[in-house]
């Protein structure tokens, strides 16, 4: 993933937690170790790499500027003064890639490394990721550096299992717990990624506030195909018969409704931006025929009818289990609309 364009200011939105250490951290009062918690995918090793190269950047305000050399080796993780410890990649020679847990090797490598002075003399950032895979040896290791923390040393403990570390770790930290992203921010942060405007109208919904789910989506290839999937269904049919094939073939898919109705959505108001507003040559090779005419021709009340049906959908997905019924009514309103046209 391109971390490049995330920013210290996208976590701001995370609340008055968040916004009281940045603050302090920009003020230089730093805390020397911080246990960052929180659902996949919210950003936690962002964050912490963020915050990391904060502590090299050459950047008189704005810390970290993500422009200067620092700050560039500091996100990809390549600083001389940044150890990092990662589950499976070891830190010692003396430890096999590919473990599951993180060995007091490494800890212990991490600790020689610390007794020495800084390669650059300034300070040095300890970022521990998936830190509850530590083996208890490993982390009553860390516990006693945490205890008496070497200068200008500052750890990054990230972790979506904080319980499986040893309430003696925790306490030494100072904890900050991510939670999932509001859609718009997932929005933005698409956007600015080069995301196009509707693949992120289609992505926000299925992200569940992850940043990292949502950019993983975006950078397969299934997103279009999706789009397609839903319009030729949609758009697409017009036998009354083919409505219970189609809806069995979805009725274990409730996880994708919402993705599926904001397709729905957002060709609606192509649509009728093409009515109403100015004229979409694009549309006439999307859609067939008989929803040509009806984006020529059909009076607005036909679009309020197809849009109501969208919301009273969504409605009915939040009381009733039973995502295939919903479908089937969805599916024969638009083939209805559609057939009138035929
Ligand atoms: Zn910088």
């Amino acid at each position: 993933m391109r971390n490049r364009t995330i920013t210290l200011e996208d976590f701001l939105v995370q609340g008055d937690e968040i916004r009281h250490l940045l603050a302090q951290q920009r003020s230089g009062r730093l805390s020397h170790a911080l246990l960052i918690t929180g659902p996949d995918g919210v950003g936690k090793k962002t964050l912490a790499t963020l915050l990391s190269a904060q502590l090299f950047c050459g950047a008189e305000r704005n810390r970290p500027c993500l422009e200067c050399p620092a700050c560039k080796r500091a996100m990809r993780l390549e600083h001389a003064d940044q150890v990092v410890i990662r589950r499976g990649i070891p830190l010692s020679p003396d430890v096999k890639e590919g473990r599951a847990t993180i060995p007091v090797e490494d800890i212990r490598e991490m600790i020689r490394i610390c007794g020495m002075a800084p390669f650059e003399g300034g300070n040095r950032s300890v970022l521990i990721f998936d830190a509850d895979t530590m083996t208890p040896q490993a982390q009553n290791a860390l516990l006693k550096t945490l205890e008496e923390p070497p200068e200008n040393t500052f750890f990054f403990l990230v972790t979506g299992h904080p319980e499986s570390l040893v309430n003696t770790i925790i306490s030494r930290c100072r904890l900050l717990r991510l939670h999932p992203l509001p859609d718009e921010t997932i929005r933005s942060m698409l956007l600015r990624e080069g995301v196009s405007e509707q693949d992120a109208a289609t992505l926000v919904p299925l992200a569940d506030g992850s940043i990292g789910k949502a950019m993983q989506m975006a950078q397969q290839e299934g997103l279009a195909e999706f789009r397609k999937e839903v319009l030729d269904l949609f758009f697409g049919m017009t036998r009354r018969s083919d409505i219970l094939p189609a809806s069995n073939r979805w009725k274990n898919r409730k996880g994708e409704a919402d993705a599926l109705f904001t397709v729905l959505e957002s060709m609606l108001h192509r649509m009728m931006n093409a009515r109403f507003g100015s004229p979409d040559n694009g549309l006439s090779s999307v859609l067939p025929a008989q929803w040509n005419r009806f984006t020529r021709e059909a009076p607005a009340e036909a679009f309020t009818r197809l849009y109501d049906q969208i919301i009273q959908a969504r409605k009915e997905l939040q009381y009733s289990t039973n995502f295939q019924a919903v479908f089937e009514q969805i599916l024969f309103s638009f083939m209805g609309e559609g057939n009138q046209w035929l």
